[in-house]
């Protein structure tokens, strides 16, 4: 049985007070039986480590491939162990659109958290254009077999898929459920044919890509669909609270 995994990811907003006083609400809000995450930048992990006190999961943004050494501005699998993140975001569009992150370098980035117990959460999805031609199917089966390529099967039957088509990003435009669920699908098939049933059996796939309040029952109805990552729907601890409710 997979537990649905709702997680936030605040990107690059919040101070550490608004993230102490986001912790402070959302907490005396929160009230499931899902699994709730909130991926914060670097500066504010500790914060809401303490504030959570494990009642909300916290987790990372990214991460570098290497334990250490002269990567000025990385932060390291070790590092992120040491405060105690249990997630991590691997491979976000963002992160391949601006920063030029390569599926190699995801590649290297997915076995080093498994290393320090940090289960990853690996994005992957399509842009419009690439839709438009055609050819979303190929360029996200093509991002899974690039990406696991690293790791073995038990360690893919416990990580995070996160299906976010670009277009959907930020940008109010939603995929219908059916496009999610094809898609999802689609990655579960992928695992399935590269690691075997029990492994696609167990994997959480997610959709994101404007996931909010009003469309969360919708996403989460659907057979391949065990959770959401949500950007901006869950910078506010009551419309994130809101989306527990499914
Ligand atoms: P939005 O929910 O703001 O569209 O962001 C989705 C996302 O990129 C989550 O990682």
């Amino acid at each position: 049985m997979r537990t649905p995994l709702i997680a936030g990811n605040f990107k690059m907003n919040m101070d550490i007070a608004s993230a102490r006083n986001y912790a402070r609400k959302f907490k005396e809000l929160v009230d499931t039986k899902y699994d709730v995450l909130v991926c914060a930048p670097y500066l504010q992990l500790e914060t809401l480590i303490s504030e959570f006190y494990g009642k909300v999961m916290v987790g990372a943004q990214n991460v570098h491939f290497e334990d250490s050494g002269a990567f000025t501005g990385e932060i390291s699998a070790p590092m992120l162990k040491e405060i105690g993140v249990s997630h991590c975001i691997v491979g976000h569009s963002e992160r391949r659109q601006y920063f030029g992150e390569t599926d190699e370098a995801i590649a290297k980035k997915l076995p080093k958290l498994f290393e320090n117990g940090i289960v990853p959460i690996l994005c992957v999805g399509e842009s419009l254009e690439e839709r438009n031609a055609g050819k979303e199917k190929d360029i996200v089966s093509h991002q899974v077999k690039a990406d696991l390529v690293n790791l073995d099967e038990e360690q893919v039957k416990k990580m995070v898929i996160a299906y976010e088509p670009i277009w959907a990003i930020g940008t109010g435009l939603t995929a219908t459920k059916e496009q999610a669920q094809e898609m999802c699908k689609l990655i579960r098939d992928t695992v399935s044919s590269l690691y075997g049933k029990a492994a696609s059996e167990d994997i959480l796939i997610q959709y994101g890509g404007s996931a909010k309040p009003e469309n969360i029952k919708e996403i989460m109805s659907m057979e391949d669909i065990d959770g959401a990552l949500v950007g901006g729907a869950s910078l506010d601890p009551d419309k994130f609270n809101k989306m527990l409710d499914f």
